[in-house]
């Protein structure tokens, strides 16, 4: 029970949870935080909110939080709490010492989307132009980089195409691998009460999850595919479009590369990807698929909204182009109630990628390697850029593994926790010279680590964060840091302790000159964010107001592109000695590794992950309701209990990643999709057999 005080001010501020970015107005009692009431102003959410925004906040002052900095010789040594001044010259030293003896790329940096812009702007800056290479990636790696790929091939920009309240006006709405009753509750709101007024709803999910069927609608239809088989369904939707004719020619004629659109075409006529072939490959019910593609190409306005079972497969990529060249054959871009929409996870996944966190990419999504890009950030930085791409985390984790990869800062990311094969990991980790973690809790990465930064939560922050919708949301600060330093703040220490000469003194200059070097941003300063609340890159000369709609006249690249989209089954295949196909996901009440909703006690949350089985799988194994079982993969095993449902399909079974206890990550493998790396989380041969418990 919290004693609430009654509040005396309040400071609006931007959920630091999902990617629907809802605006909260903190009530404060003096420095105490009473409560937090979403914002009835605010663009995303209009005065609605779920549970973790509205209560998941206790994390701040939990008494697992580390305020002072710690560092220590090597990862056998106990901590050893120092002030801010040794931990950085000590993490300074180390780096700069491996660089001298390893090489300039020996060292590099893995930021999170759970940052503002400004602070993930200059860790980007910090690696560029300190370290003096490209080793940066973030934590979008492991969910939505497969979009960047995807729509940036199809469409040219790396983005949601639509404003979240474009859904008012659609009459089919696709899901495609989101859940977004528990990932993105606020937008699963505005989605179902237009579901209630008479849109109709495809899900393409192996699970039947909380958004098939709610109060007052049901999905039309539900394709319960196999894990890993998104793009033979989305394929053979392309198939009965086109050979049933029901594309939108005019649009494709006028908006899209028709030389492009005819050899797609003619890929997707191939008997070989109609219905009834996928059936075999997908287990979805040709006749169902069939009435699905129908559906969408003829019932109006057509919206696809989608998620990580989309992007966190071997052909993550494939299946965003696949996406795209549906909404392209239907004409279901460019207006109000239709687009092409990445459910983004974490709050700033948009805003991670929009600044530069990709090691091949400047921010603004220009290549490194390109003069004139790399020409503007040298001017402003006062530095050469080096023009080959870094490296990915897996091929960061890889090159320690074999030597050549010796130092790593880590932001706000625990990394052996959610990222695949944790073993792979942590040997990553063991191999590393200098691990720096600068996050809120000792967690699981930074029983690896040799510096320790303690880092700042949501209310003390102050910045911006962008949304799925593209939206630029003001994150300002609640309440001073208790660590004594803004994240934005721990790395320009860092990076004037090794050599650099930055002198910010407000996140708003960070922003400044994000808009002197981004051209989508050009419009965007605090002054206009104060004066209109938020707005939606591209914000500049041409679009002074900001873009709630993508594409309206022609693609970012100009005419839009179809590509082929080739099948290829994954590497991971069950057998017998792993016959069961594992996938995952998370509950509306927890959060990814449940870093803070497991750290707050003001509501009482689940506290355990469960492993959904459809009742015939164990009944064959002699597993009943509650038992404990052991999963085990090819990577390795670990033990949770059952609980016996059919929502899930004779084959599959599900979990949640939310326990350190449970480590599901050390079940998955280290296959990813073949343009980005974001692992396969989805799909994991697994067995389970009756366990005694942990
Ligand atoms: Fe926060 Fe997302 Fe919930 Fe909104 S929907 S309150 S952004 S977690």
């Amino acid at each position: 029970v919290i004693e609430l005080g009654t509040p005396t001010r309040s400071v609006i501020t931007t959920c630091a949870y999902c990617g629907v970015g809802c605006s909260f107005k903190a009530e404060l009692n003096g420095d105490e935080l009473v409560r937090m009431v979403p914002y009835k102003h605010g663009k995303a959410n209009r005065g609605h909110s779920c549970v973790k925004g509205r209560f998941a906040y206790g994390y701040a002052n939990h008494k697992d939080r580390i305020l002072n900095p710690m560092i220590r010789d090597s990862i056998d040594q106990p901590w050893r709490e120092v002030s801010w001044e040794e931990a950085l010259s000590f993490a300074a030293a180390k780096m700069r010492g491996i660089q001298a003896e390893y090489g300039r790329k020996s060292v590099g940096v893995i930021t999170s989307s759970r940052c503002t812009n400004e602070e993930t702007y200059l860790v980007q800056k910090l690696t560029r132009a300190v370290f003096g290479n490209n080793n940066t990636d973030t934590c979008a790696r492991v969910c939505h980089s497969p979009t960047g790929y995807g729509l940036g091939q199809t469409f040219g920009t790396s983005a949601g195409t639509q404003d979240f309240d474009s859904v008012e006006q659609a009459d089919v709405i696709m899901v495609i691998g989101a859940n977004p009753h528990a990932g993105h509750p606020v937008f699963a709101s505005r989605m179902k009460k237009r579901l209630r007024a008479g849109a109709k709803l495809i899900v393409v999910d192996p699970r039947r999850t909380e958004t098939v069927q709610g109060p007052h609608y049901k999905a039309a239809h539900h394709l319960a595919l196999r894990p890993g088989t998104n793009v033979a369904v989305v394929t053979a939707m392309a198939h009965v479009i086109v050979t049933e004719g029901l594309m939108n020619e005019d649009f494709i004629r006028t908006r899209c590369d028709w030389d492009e659109f005819q050899h797609y075409a003619e890929f997707v006529s191939d008997p070989r990807h109609s219905p009834e072939a996928s059936e075999l490959l997908t287990g979805v019910p040709a006749a169902e698929l069939r009435a699905a593609a129908r559906l969408f190409a003829t019932g109006g306005n057509g919206a696809i909204y989608y998620g990580l079972g989309v992007t966190e497969h071997s052909q993550g990529s494939t299946t965003v182009m696949g996406i795209a060249n549906l909404a392209m054959l239907t004409g279901n871009v460019g207006r109000r109630g239709v687009g092409v929409n990445p459910l983004r996870g974490q709050n700033n996944v948009q805003g991670s990628c929009d600044m530069g966190s990709f090691p091949h990419e400047l921010p603004g999504y220009r290549h490194v390697k390109l003069p004139e890009v790399r020409a503007i950030f040298e001017q402003a930085w006062g530095v050469e850029i080096d023009p080959e791409p870094g490296l990915r985390i897996p091929n960061m984790l890889d090159a320690a593994v074999a030597g050549q990869f010796k130092g790593l800062y880590c932001q706000g990311e625990d990394i052996l926790q959610s990222d695949p094969d944790t073993k792979h990991v942590a040997a990553g980790l063991a191999a590393m010279e200098c691990v720096i973690v600068h996050d809120l809790f000792l967690n699981e990465t930074a029983n690896y680590a040799h510096v320790f930064l303690p880092g700042s939560t949501f209310l003390e922050k102050d910045g911006t964060f962008t949304n799925a919708e593209r939206r630029i949301n003001r994150v300002r600060q609640v309440m001073a840091p208790r660590n004594g330093y803004a994240d934005w703040e721990v790395t320009q220490l860092l990076a004037n302790a090794m050599g650099a000469n930055w002198r910010y003194t407000h996140p708003s200059q960070i922003m400044d000159e994000i808009a002197l070097t981004t051209p989508s941003f050009a419009g965007v300063d605090y002054a206009t964010l104060e004066e209109k609340g938020s707005v939606q890159w591209p914000c500049n000369d041409a679009n002074p107001e900001g873009t709630p709609l993508m594409h309206v006249d022609g693609f970012v690249r100009g005419k839009g592109r179809f590509i082929v989209t080739e099948y290829v089954a994954t590497d991971e295949k069950t057998g017998p000695r792993f016959p069961l196909l594992l996938t995952t996901g998370r509950i509306l009440s927890q959060y990814n590794v449940g870093a803070q909703t497991r750290r707050t006690d003001n509501v009482v949350w689940h506290d355990e992950d469960l492993l959904e089985i459809h009742p015939h799988d164990a009944e064959q194994r002699g597993i009943n309701q509650g038992d404990w079982v052991k999963l085990a993969s090819r990577s390795g095993e670990t033990t949770l209990r059952a609980t016996l449902t059919d929502r899930v399909s004779p084959g599959v079974v599900y979990t949640t990643f939310h326990h350190p206890v449970t480590q599901a990550n050390v079940i998955t493998t280290d296959y990813s999709d073949w343009a980005t790396n974001c692992p396969e989380y989805k799909v994991t041969a697994v067995q389970i057999s009756p366990s005694n418990g942990p």
